[in-house]
């Protein structure tokens, strides 16, 4: 914490500084910019260069469970740490919006690796369940690796052809 007390890190605490309707826009612009970044750190790490020895750890299930969801190799459990490393440097964000991204995150981790969905006839509509990821999408990476990147959003997959149309 050596960056923050010295302020060198956007972090803040007093919610004021920015208002409150900006703990909320931060709080989704990180999740789109981790989104993004999860993204292509993704399709990057299943070149078949990289494979072996960055991604396959968490493909060795291929029917996931949510212990799948802490399974990383370490090169991916570095760079996803860094994101959080430089965001802190990017975007002004108190400290109780990081929690709850860090919260977000792991929540929908174990949720995208269910490994059965209950979307369609559960709580989300079939709105949010065309634009968010969850245990449907994610099953289908672990089992064909050629679609469905995404972290938390379909964004990206839909707009670079890597989502399943057949889901639809
Ligand atoms: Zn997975
Ligand atoms: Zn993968």
């Amino acid at each position: 914490m050596k960056a923050y007390e010295q302020g060198l890190t956007l972090l803040y605490i007093d919610v004021g500084q920015y208002g409150a309707w900006y703990l909320g826009i931060s709080f989704f612009a990180t999740l789109f910019l981790q989104d993004t970044y999860f993204y292509f750190l993704h399709r990057a790490f299943h070149h078949p260069k990289v494979f072996r020895w960055a991604h396959s750890g968490h493909h060795r299930s291929v029917i996931s469970t949510p212990w799948t969801s802490f399974a990383f190799d370490l090169p991916e459990a570095l760079t996803q740490a860094l994101f959080f490393v430089a965001i802190v440097f990017i975007l002004p964000l108190h400290l109780v919006t990081v929690l709850a991204i860090l919260l977000t995150m792991t929540v929908w981790a174990v949720w995208n690796h269910l490994g059965f969905t209950i979307t369609s006839s559960f709580f989300l509509s079939q709105w949010l369940g065309k634009w968010l990821i969850g245990p449907g999408h994610h099953g289908l990476h672990h089992r064909r690796h050629s679609q469905h990147f995404g972290l938390y959003f379909t964004f990206w997959d839909r707009l670079l052809g890597t989502q399943n149309l057949d889901r639809e």
